[in-house]
């Protein structure tokens, strides 16, 4: 059935871009696209698949010809909503562009189109003895273009960084329907403003992301992954900062509370500690075999000295595999725990990380709210994931109330809103809170200039 609003001649004009089979507007098609990752859901009027710069350029043209707003979209794996058509419009969807288009060994750097899945990038760079660290939890199905637009972090980011600091180059086309690119495939590069940090992290509100040179580095050719049992959360988010504090850079350090030890068990049956209060999973990788021999075992001592009741390392490739799959499985197993939940990425600095913890606890406590709590603790970085059910208004008031006392903790603790998933809707009305009124007039100066008719992902943070 079709039953998109936008009128037949917009259509027809859209499929003479991109040819009629790639203009989806039959209700089935359009609610594939009505939601992410997160809890919102508003269908698309259509959705739009193009197969390069050129097409999105000439939508983008016609999008301001005819004022319907565009919303791009990679894997749908988002988490604040933003790609998703809360004004209207049309879904851009970018997967068709999944191509590698080049990998140089001498200058390690990759090029790829932005529908490519990021696990793919990962994948591929192995293959030539090379890492992309950026490692988000949903590395199977996010695109890199999305990653872009997020600024992707993931269990490498401690120790790595975030997507951000792996981008080179990026063509990208203008709201308006202009190319442009700005960074060079070199190790330097400050020819101009800086227009790839710009469009990173700008949630698709910017610019349509079209190329993207990434840069490598060098495969870490030894590992060594442990997991720390302790009695309490709190006590584990001491634990983790003592480890940065003793000079040690983990690949990879995560924390896991009882209440989710117990969901994941309960979905994957691994095996896991489930009477341990808390786990941290450390992983410490290198060129050198001694030298990550030796940050595993300082880190071992340092998680024992903090109240670790028990640290065990992974014997082999398996048992490593357990333990990240353990990690990876939380947000699915406890999706299953109720009928709605509501993820929160608060991050702070890694020394008020137990206190965070603690406020979380007392925040589902004192609402009468189910909360379980995983995250980077590498990087101060929680998600805390209110179980609940959006059909019980009562509980619902009780959600909203420890959603914003989340927010407030983390701010008051230093910390931010969000440290990977971006503002897009869902966080919108918390950004001003954390950045204040003139930040966000900036912001909304920058989105009129670079798209006056606000075609673009309107109706986000900005
Ligand atoms: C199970 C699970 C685990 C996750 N773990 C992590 C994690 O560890 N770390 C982390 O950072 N995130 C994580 N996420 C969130 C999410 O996967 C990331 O935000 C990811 O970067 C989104 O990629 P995507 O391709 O799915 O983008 P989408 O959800 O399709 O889009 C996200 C945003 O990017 C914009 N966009 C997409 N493509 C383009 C483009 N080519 N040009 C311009 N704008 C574009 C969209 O408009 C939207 O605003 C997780 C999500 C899930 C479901």
């Amino acid at each position: 059935m079709n039953s998109s609003s936008l009128s037949p001649s917009i259509l027809s004009k859209l499929a003479s871009i991109v040819g009629a089979e790639f203009v989806l507007t039959s209700n089935e098609d359009r609610i594939c696209y009505a939601y992410d990752g997160q809890r919102v859901e508003y269908l698309p009027d259509a959705v739009v698949r193009p197969a390069d710069a050129e097409e999105i350029s000439r939508i983008m043209i016609l999008a301001n010809d005819e004022h319907f707003p565009v919303v791009p979209r990679g894997g749908g794996t988002g988490l604040s909503g933003g790609s998703v058509a809360s004004s209207g419009g049309i879904v851009l969807d970018l997967t068709r562009m999944n191509r590698i288009k080049e990998i140089d060994l001498g200058n390690l750097h990759m090029v790829v189109e932005p529908g490519v899945i990021t696990a793919a990038i990962v994948a591929e760079a192995e293959k030539n003895n090379l890492l992309y660290p950026p490692d988000p939890g949903s590395v199977k199905v996010s695109t890199i273009g999305g990653n872009v637009a997020e600024n992707a972090g993931g269990l490498r980011a401690g120790k790595y960084g975030v997507t951000r600091n792996y981008l080179m180059q990026l063509s990208a086309i203008a709201p308006t329907g202009e190319h442009f690119r700005s960074g060079a495939r070199t190790r330097k590069c400050v020819a101009g403003y800086d227009l790839v940090s710009l469009m990173c992290g700008s949630e698709g509100t910017l610019g349509v992301v079209t190329e993207i040179a990434l840069r490598l580095v060098p495969l870490p050719k030894f590992r060594r992954s442990m997991v720390a049992t302790f009695a309490d959360a709190s006590t584990a988010g001491c634990a983790v900062s003592n480890i940065m504090a003793a000079g040690l850079i983990p690949a990879t350090l995560e924390i896991i509370d009882n209440f989710t030890l117990r969901t994941i068990e309960d979905y994957a049956h691994l095996g896991l500690p489930v009477d341990a209060g808390a786990l941290v999973l450390a992983e410490f990788d290198g060129l050198a075999e001694s030298a990550v021999d030796e940050e595993g075992e300082t880190g071992n001592r340092v998680l024992l000295e903090s109240g670790a009741s028990g640290v065990e390392f992974a014997k082999d490739a398996a048992e490593r595999d357990k333990i990240w799959q353990a990690r990876r499985v939380a947000l699915a197993a406890l999706s299953r725990a109720k009928p709605t939940s509501i993820l929160e990425d608060v991050t702070v600095p890694l020394p008020k990380l137990s206190d965070m913890i603690a406020r979380v606890e007392r925040i589902g406590r004192e609402n009468g709210i189910a909360i379980g709590t995983f995250g980077h603790a590498g990087d101060g970085n929680l998600h805390p994931t209110i179980l609940t059910n959006e059909r019980d208004e009562d509980e619902m008031k009780r959600v909203e109330v420890a959603v914003s006392q989340l927010i407030d903790a983390a701010l008051e603790l230093g910390g931010t809103v969000s440290g990977e998933h971006g503002i897009g809707f869902c966080k919108a009305p918390f950004l001003p809170r954390e950045v204040g009124v003139e930040s966000i007039e900036v912001m909304q100066r920058i989105k009129r200039a670079m798209d006056p008719n606000n075609i673009l992902n309107p109706g986000k943070f900005v």
